[in-house]
């Protein structure tokens, strides 16, 4: 698994205005899925190291931006929750 760290589009709000949020692209399997499994190639969430929080992850940028814009909060979680999240993810991918 890789992580792509990619500049937030310029017509997503930022969560604070002198704070720098990315987006996160990932790449490939995560820890605990089978290996071989049809798990999602590709998922994004955005991410800001300063309020330690980030979007659960989500193989569209347009939920991910959804998610991030979101004024309930609904999907963002502490990014110490981000690994688990994931896996959570592939695991209910590979269950459908
Ligand atoms: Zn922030």
């Amino acid at each position: 698994m890789r992580q792509e760290a990619i500049p937030l589009p310029p017509d997503v709000p930022t969560c604070v205005a002198d704070h720098h949020p990315h987006l996160v692209r990932t790449y490939g399997t995560p820890r605990g899925a089978n290996v071989g499994a049809p798990t999602p190639l590709v998922m994004f969430h955005i991410e800001c190291c300063r309020c330690q929080v980030a979007t659960v992850p989500h193989p569209s940028l347009a939920i991910t931006e959804a998610r991030w814009t979101d004024p309930a909060g609904t999907y963002r979680i502490p990014l110490s929750h981000l690994t688990r999240a994931r896996e959570q993810f592939a695991a209910a991918a590979l269950a459908a």
